[in-house]
């Protein structure tokens, strides 16, 4: 249909009631070069608004080929545009005379500092874009006002996406930037398996962020400043060679005095298993893609889980093989958490001694010799971590500040100082040689570990329904994703760094219980079929409901969002 037919159409409902909005809906119109689409009318103007897909054919766009040749490519493309839409929706998508509710306002997801697949803009191989966006259809009061909705979806709408992504305006010296950092972090992430680095973060990086609520660099902060003992030189294909510290894989300690930067260095670590944009600071950072944080976090459930590496011989006899718990003390929570990483397959651990649970990470020479072994069930994470290295390859990045113990277990001692990383790993196995713990007390050889477990979630977990007519699944923050009337707290997952994750781990848990959950398959197994589905359709086949504000999510934090719904039940 044509935008003249668009037109006559809005103008005929004009003064009509709301809801007859919805004749718009469902169909394509061609408004200039753009094809538009009401792909669900908002049922009232204080209702959620109006989801709008646009395709922008790629001449309009006129892409250069090394922007869409690759699937990174586009997915640096598709946020490079993303960005540039929403800056100019930022005043563009206000309506000069707002009616009520979500009366002419136009808007687009917003971004964090991460680079993610997201369904909000879609670059297509053949170099056109779909770009999803919300439209509050004007209204005043619950009429239909005509004259506006056609300056809204024939002007403003299309000038502003012409505005922001046409070959006319799109500043192409700034794409190729964007793709280049983009491309540049996958290739040094792609490199640290065969260099045998856990991380890399780049000489000049800065790291910290403006608070805990704001992602964005800090202002005036200490660029990182690397010495020659922790250097290591990576290749990127765009920058070419980059010197940067090396976070080797094995057993690293971080170290040093309050306040001097440790947790800045992990959390940096942490995040970079996600690319981010360029002039973020860590642009040239990059973290094993499965490296995963753990800490504790008392409260949770726990399914299941077993837990023997950790916690064995509870009073009472009680076994800790399959472990069921709906209110896990630190401890156990933070020894679930490993199991459950090792389960979803990472490889490496991050551990914060400022989220970590104390009787969990080590006992002391004194308390080993007050209560005997054979009192208690905990082994510490302290005899397991070079096991975990060892016979199962799975590296540790741990922020140690007060817990000595832990260098005769480190193969690297990385001392922060006024927020630069010094080498102290031949000051530390000096200090272990002059200081030695007493033999009952340092780490000890621990048991083998036992075979994994093969948990399998039984298919009635995933209750959509539960408690209501029609299927439930959503997610409005970082914090919580809703499942029938289930809440699942995710809230403290660090590397969980978007609200449009959340949704679509909501997404891979209505398709668990739509079938993709059969009872048979173990909890791997259903990740695996969810990351080939999203490898080989995307994110947009998954969000089928979904709009504009999905974003991807790796594979450890769709089984952490599971581990953590209550009516889990596995076999
Ligand atoms: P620690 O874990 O060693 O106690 P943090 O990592 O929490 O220390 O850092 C303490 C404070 O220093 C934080 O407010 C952080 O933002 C700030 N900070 C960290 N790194 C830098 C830096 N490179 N330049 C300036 N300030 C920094
Ligand atoms: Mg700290």
């Amino acid at each position: 249909m044509a935008e003249a037919d668009l037109r006559e159409a809005l103008l005929a409902l004009d003064g009509r009631s709301y809801g007859e909005y919805r004749r718009i809906g469902g169909r394509a119109w061609t408004v200039g070069a753009l094809a538009l689409t009401v792909e669900h009318v908002q049922g009232d103007p204080f209702a959620a608004p109006s989801r709008v897909r646009v395709d922008a054919p790629a001449s309009a766009l006129s892409l250069p080929r090394e922007s869409t040749g690759t699937a990174v490519a586009r997915r640096a493309t598709a946020d490079f545009l993303h960005r540039a839409l929403a800056d100019v929706l930022a005043t563009a998508g206000r309506a000069r005379d707002a009616g009520a509710g979500t009366s002419g306002r136009i808007e687009i997801l917003r971004v964090g500092q991460e680079i993610l697949e997201r369904t909000a803009v879609v670059v297509t191989a053949d170099g056109g874009a779909r770009v999803r966006l919300t439209a509050g259809l004007p209204a005043d009061g619950r009429r239909i006002r005509a004259r506006a909705a056609v300056e809204m979806l024939t002007e403003r709408l299309p000038r502003a996406l012409a505005e922001a992504l046409f070959r006319e305006s799109l500043d192409r010296g700034a794409l190729a930037r964007h793709v280049a950092a983009v491309e540049d972090q996958c290739a040094l992430r792609g490199s640290l398996r065969e260099r045998k680095l856990v991380a890399f973060l780049a000489e000049g990086a800065v790291l910290p962020r403006v608070s805990g609520v704001d992602d964005r660099p800090l202002r005036g902060a200490l660029a990182l400043c690397v010495p020659e003992e922790l250097a290591v030189e990576l290749e990127a294909p765009h920058a070419g060679r980059i010197r940067g510290l090396a976070v080797r894989e094995g057993v690293t300690l971080v170290v040093g005095g309050g306040y001097h930067g440790k947790s800045t260095l992990l959390e940096a670590i942490a995040r970079s298993v996600y690319d981010h944009v360029p002039g973020d600071g860590r642009e040239r950072c990059v973290t094993v893609a499965d490296a995963v944080c753990i800490r504790a976090e008392d409260g949770r459930s726990v399914r299941g889980v077993d837990l023997r590496p950790f916690i064995g011989r509870l009073p009472l006899g009680r076994s800790t093989e399959k472990f069921d718990t709906d209110d896990a003390s630190g401890s156990t929570s933070q020894a679930a958490a490993i199991v459950e990483a090792l389960e979803s397959g990472a490889v490496a651990l991050l551990v914060d001694e400022d989220t970590a649970a104390t009787n969990f990470m080590l006992r002391d020479a004194r308390m080993r010799r007050l209560v005997s072994a054979d009192r208690e069930p905990i082994t510490p994470f302290l005899d397991r971590v070079r096991q975990l290295h060892e016979e199962r390859n799975v590296s540790s990045v741990l922020v140690v500040g007060g817990a000595g113990d832990y260098l005769d277990v480190a193969d690297r001692v990385v001392a922060m100082d006024t927020y630069q990383p010094h080498d102290a790993t031949a000051s530390a196995r000096a200090i272990a040689a002059a200081l030695p713990l007493p033999a009952e007390a340092g780490p000890r050889a621990p048991d083998a570990w036992p075979p994994v477990a093969k948990r399998v979630p039984a298919a009635a977990s995933f209750d959509a329904r539960r408690g209501r007519r029609g299927e439930r699944v959503r997610s409005r923050s970082t914090r919580s994703i809703e499942l029938g009337t289930e809440e699942i707290d995710v809230s403290l997952l660090a590397q969980l760094v978007d609200p449009a994750q959340c949704r679509l781990i909501g997404d891979a848990l209505l398709a668990l219980h739509r079938g993709l959950c059969d009872g048979r398959a173990s909890l791997p197994e259903l990740l695996d079929r969810l990351d080939e589905r999203l490898a080989s359709e995307g994110i947009e086949a998954l969000a089928e409901r979904g709009f504009g504000d999905r974003a991807q999510v790796r594979r450890h934090e769709i089984a952490a969002a599971i581990n953590r719904l209550r009516s889990l039940r596995v076999g």
